[in-house]
């Protein structure tokens, strides 16, 4: 009988994608995979550490696995907090068998192999080795209809309040006729959409020009995105864009190919200059306006969507202000606001001027309520267009309503049956709500 591997994923599409991408290399390994963690023989954590929080959760949740005095199961922890905790989280957590690597996740099947040939505590926080490539097998993919392609691993950035540059190393990007060849095979096997994934995915840059000849454009990742719009899949999202390499021409190539969808993720992270160059994000709160500028100004109505941290070292009253003007500025159609985390090992950590938690729950209270206000305008301004959406699923709220998102990425919720799953659909939006749309299916 073959042994079962149940993985269950903290955190980031990237994480996501890696699960999968593992799930995939333990299949082919001859290991079969499980949605139940009690009846599985190796249990793997995919964990996040971009804040304190997601961290923790890792090990309350071996915890929870580790409750009966029976360990006979396999447990290993893998993704970020693997890689920068190493051989602590044995030492942390005694009943964990395996620490797996960002870069390791074609290696899991060895590893299993060497516990089960006797070996105790097994690590691997390696590279990735040659040969190693990017194949996912439709089987894994979290959705039968949207697939993630990660372009770019890693993260060269290095602002001072983030960890992912140590988590997931420098920034690697995979061949242009490698990510062609996949969402080639995607659209073959009926996929709808695809969103193209990392850290920052306009810093897109490869090693060869495989794959982009022949592509006009005036940065490596505008002319991929013109490939991906050239394969006639039928939506392509990317996300997350970094600010500073966020090249017009990326809006350009939007306007040109109605494939490339119409929403753009772009974190500004503060408002305040002071507080930007202390973050080491590279640009100031004018640079980042003329992008946002470029976006609004564009012959395609472009959804804009934002992170921002509020309570970073040193943060006063005055540069909180400079967020919230810019918030109002921008008008984004949604804003992930998250309170600052200190994570050791990173520049901003050794900053003394801390924020206190109730300073940094006053601000994101404000700041949540200042991007309502503004997110209620924007939402009303659909109601009465009409937008494609791709079904994906029955409404958790209403077993006659179907929920999917926009091509500007709105959930949009209609009318309609689960026969429709994965089905792209016209919706006229007849409602707003604070997060999300309502509407009924129009019938060509
Ligand atoms: N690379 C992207 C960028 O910086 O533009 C974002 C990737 S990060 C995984 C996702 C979001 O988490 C960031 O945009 C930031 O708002 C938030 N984040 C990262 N580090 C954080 C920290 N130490 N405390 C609070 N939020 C953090």
């Amino acid at each position: 009988m073959k042994q079962k591997v149940y993985i269950e994923t903290f955190g980031c599409q990237m994480n996501v994608a890696d699960s999968e991408r593992a799930a995939s290399g333990l299949r082919r390994a001859g290991y079969e995979l499980t949605d139940s963690c009690e009846t599985a023989d190796v249990v793997l954590l995919n964990t996040c550490s971009v804040r304190e929080r997601a961290e923790r959760k890792v090990f309350t949740r071996i915890g929870e696995i580790r409750k009966s005095a029976d360990h006979k199961q396999l447990l290993g922890v893998m993704g970020c907090v693997a890689q920068l905790e190493g051989d602590s989280i044995f030492k942390a957590a005694p009943t964990v068998d395996m620490v797996i690597g960002t870069r390791a996740t074609d290696r899991i099947a060895g590893m299993i192999q060497r516990l089960q040939d006797g070996e105790t505590a097994v690590m691997d926080l390696d590279e990735r080795a040659e040969g190693e490539f990017w194949d996912t097998s439709p089987v894994e993919r979290h959705s039968p209809y949207i697939a993630f392609v990660p372009i770019i691993e890693g993260c060269n950035k290095f602002c001072s309040f983030c960890i992912v540059p140590y988590s997931r190393g420098r920034e690697k990007s995979r061949i242009a006729a490698e990510i062609v060849d996949e969402v080639k095979r995607l659209k073959d096997l009926g996929y709808k959409e695809i969103h193209l994934i990392g850290q920052n995915v306009n810093s897109y840059r490869p090693k060869s020009e495989l794959g982009l000849e022949n592509r006009p454009g005036a940065t490596p990742f505008s002319r991929l995105l013109r490939a991906m719009a050239e394969t006639g899949m039928q939506r392509i999202k990317f996300t997350t864009s970094f600010p500073r390499d966020f090249h017009p021409d990326i809006v350009t190539a939007i306007e040109e190919y109605p494939n490339l969808c119409d929403w753009v993720h772009l974190p500004v992270q503060s408002g305040s200059d002071r507080v930007l160059k202390a973050m080491r994000r590279g640009y100031t709160a004018a640079d980042y306006l003329r992008r946002v500028d470029r976006i609004k100004s564009s012959s395609r109505p472009l959804s804009l969507t934002s992170d921002i941290i509020v309570g970073f070292p040193g943060e006063t009253e005055t540069d909180f202000q400079e967020t919230l003007k810019l918030v109002n500025q921008c008008q984004y159609d949604s804003l992930y606001i998250f309170k600052y985390s200190r994570r050791t090992g990173t520049p901003a950590a050794q900053l003394k001027d801390e924020v206190s938690e109730s300073e940094k729950t006053e601000r994101f209270l404000r700041l949540e309520s200042v991007q309502r206000e503004a997110q209620r305008i924007v939402f009303e301004n659909y109601v009465g267009r009409q937008l494609s959406v791709l079904a994906e699923r029955l409404s958790t709220r209403s077993d006659s309503d179907m929920v999917g998102h926009s091509t500007c990425h709105k959930v949009v919720n209609f009318r309609g049956e689960q026969s429709l799953a994965g089905q792209v659909v016209t919706v006229q939006i007849t409602k707003a709500k604070t997060n999300s749309l309502f509407g009924e299916q129009v019938r060509n």
